[in-house]
């Protein structure tokens, strides 16, 4: 049976110059198929926890697995690769490029998946028609909603199919209507198999999720499935 652990972080440490210790030991493994919640107040390590896992930092000590694989003892290039097709972001403020289509957008998820150019922009409309953007494909950011543009973020994280989708506060810059509807698209997301963390300060929010995991300072403080230690 292949091991359905997708991202093991082990006793991981992160102390910034200055004398911060953002994280001080914090152990998690994410099975595939789950949907987590990673709470906490602000500056209780969340964002930093979410950078080692997405292997966009490197933590002081410990040691990160991701799909089997030790982070630690690959170069930046094999990294680079190895998030390219593992891993999909999303981000509270979006992150789209401004003078590109959505679709367009959304194909740059492809750049690092192996996926030649002439299937790229067939896989980006399948991804934005998953999203309910097809009539929106043509449309640059400046002239999308809030919302609409957080979708066409979240097509660009799932069109490469990744093993593991990292999302910080991703309702954090919506309003409430926005908000649901992107945490309905999530939910939608996982029920259609992809595994899925998100940091989120929003109790209802975390309180609809399998599992949550709770963060302070720089600590897993509780974890709902009993796993915390
Ligand atoms: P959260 O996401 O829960 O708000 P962060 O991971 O952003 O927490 O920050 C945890 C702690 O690390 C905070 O005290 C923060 O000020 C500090 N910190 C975060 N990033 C840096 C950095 N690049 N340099 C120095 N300190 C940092």
């Amino acid at each position: 049976m292949t091991d359905p652990t997708v991202l093991s972080v082990h006793d991981a440490r992160m102390d910034y110059p200055g004398g911060v210790t953002a994280l001080a030991g914090v152990t998690l493994d994410i099975s595939d198929g789950e949907m987590l919640a990673i709470v906490g107040p602000s500056g209780s390590g969340k964002s930093t926890l979410l950078n080692i896992m997405g292997t966009l930092a490197r933590p002081t000590s410990g040691r990160i697995h991701l799909g089997g694989l030790d982070v630690a003892t690959l170069r930046d290039r094999q990294l680079s690769a190895l998030r390219g097709r593992w891993l999909g972001f999303v981000f509270q403020q979006f992150h789209l490029s401004a003078g590109l289509t959505a679709a367009e957008n959304v194909a740059t998820g492809l750049l690092y998946a192996g996926v030649p150019r002439r299937h790229r922009r067939d896989r980006a409309l399948a991804a934005l028609d998953r999203v309910g953007l097809s009539h929106r494909v043509a449309h640059r950011p400046h002239q999308l909603s809030g919302g609409e543009r957080q979708r066409v973020a979240i097509a660009r994280a799932v069109v490469h199919e990744p093993a593991l989708l990292l999302a910080d506060e991703p309702t954090g810059a919506l309003d409430v209507r926005n908000g649901q509807a992107v945490r309905g698209l999530l939910e939608q997301l996982h029920r259609d198999g992809t595994t899925i963390a998100v940091i989120t300060h929003d109790r209802d929010v975390a309180a609809r999720l399998p599992r949550r995991v709770e963060l302070l300072d720089g600590r897993l403080v509780a974890d709902s499935t009993g796993r915390a230690g």
